[in-house]
């Protein structure tokens, strides 16, 4: 095995976990995350499966750890398995994750094409099952309300029914932890977010409450105005639940609450629940200190910031250097002198990200 190296930014911190966009392409238009007619990336444009797998060795090898895959929506992308079972079987890697929206988790594959069955031809199992196999660790999962309709709003295209399956299908299959991500917007959605911890603490889910961030340009609502902050949630929270600070961390910038229930029924039986609830809060709570992360767009671009532009092409050495590991390892090494001290969401005078959410990996 080569030496094993590690990337550090010029404010000590020690990157060791890769967001890996799959594609930017979706089969949900959420209103918070991209316009409704949205153009796509033409395919050579981007990255292939193979060359995905070279970026997973190349930062394995740099120290990254935990490899997360996301979008747009990872699993639209044809033969996205094969991609995650190469992945899976890269040595130094603790964790390989997913983020989704839940839509797939529960169609059936042919059971001969997922990692776990050579002799299984014929046999289906749910991709939630064959993502398992293939050595996905755990799994987040996007529900921003439980009404039907409201849901159907919020993602143009989406059908609650389908995730909730999905949701069933990960659990079904064992998943450690599997979370659900919320973002909230007053207004729209923060009604729900009672009714969707309790739907987490009855199925020993986690989950997260996200501030929405300003990414892309949306016509649907101002975001500035319907933004709804962690400690507003936490207060609409507190009316049905007991919620405890945690020290827990995912590793990750959420803060962790514990949770009892309030409720007569609840308290008498002593109920107790393992969920953990937590909130990202890149407006009200500044994370960036402790950012551990890089992310790599589904064209390539090497970005070392969500609330910033600057990029490095990765895609263009890779193809300009067929093979030649070294060569993108030391531009990654190279590039990490770039990383920003902190994003600057909202700030007066700060730039306008225009990429939007699917563009960068969520
Ligand atoms: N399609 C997958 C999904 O739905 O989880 C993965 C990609 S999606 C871009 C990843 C996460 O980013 C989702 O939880 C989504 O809610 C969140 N997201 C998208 N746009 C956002 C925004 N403007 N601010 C905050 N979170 C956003």
């Amino acid at each position: 095995m080569p030496n094993q190296q590690t990337l550090q930014d010029h404010f000590g911190r020690q990157i060791n976990y890769l967001r890996l966009s799959v594609t930017d392409r979706c089969d949900f238009r959420c209103v918070y995350c991209m316009a409704e007619d949205m153009t796509f990336l033409p395919r050579a444009q981007v990255l292939t499966l193979e060359e995905m797998t070279e970026l997973g060795h190349a930062f394995a090898e740099l120290g990254v750890t935990k490899i997360r895959l996301t979008g747009g929506e990872p699993l639209v992308r044809r033969n996205v398995m094969q991609l995650v079972q190469q992945l899976g079987r890269i040595d130094n890697l603790d964790e390989l994750t997913i983020t989704t929206n839940g839509s797939r988790l529960a169609s059936l594959v042919d059971r001969s094409k997922s990692a776990s069955a050579a002799s299984a031809e014929g046999q289906k199992q749910t991709t939630a099952q064959a993502l398992k196999d293939a050595g996905v660790k755990r799994l987040n999962i996007s529900l921003d309300t439980l009404g039907a309709a409201q849901f159907k709003e919020l993602t143009r295209t989406g059908e609650l029914d389908t995730v909730v399956k999905g949701i069933d299908a990960a659990r079904a299959a064992g998943f450690e932890r599997i979370k659900l991500n919320a973002v909230v917007m007053k207004n729209r959605n923060a009604d729900q977010v009672c009714e969707l911890v309790q739907f987490a603490l009855e199925r020993d889910l986690d989950i997260t409450f996200i501030e929405e961030m300003p990414l892309g340009q949306i016509t649907e609502h101002g975001r500035k105005e319907l933004l709804c902050t962690s400690a507003e949630i936490r207060q609409s929270l507190s009316q049905s639940f007991e919620l405890v600070s945690s020290d827990a961390r995912s590793g990750g910038p959420a803060r962790y609450w514990t949770v009892s229930s309030k409720s007569a029924a609840a308290s008498e039986t002593g109920e107790h629940y393992s969920s953990r609830i937590g909130f990202i809060s890149p407006h009200s709570d500044n994370f960036c200190a402790s950012c551990n992360r890089v992310r790599v767009t589904a064209e390539g671009r090497l970005l070392l910031c969500l609330g910033n532009e600057n990029s490095v092409d990765l895609k263009a050495v890779m193809r300009a250097n067929p093979g030649d590991r070294e060569k993108l390892k030391q531009t990654i090494i190279d590039a990490m002198g770039n990383k920003p001290e902190r994003h600057h969401f909202y700030d007066d005078g700060a730039e306008q990200i225009v990429r939007f959410m699917n563009a960068t990996g969520g």
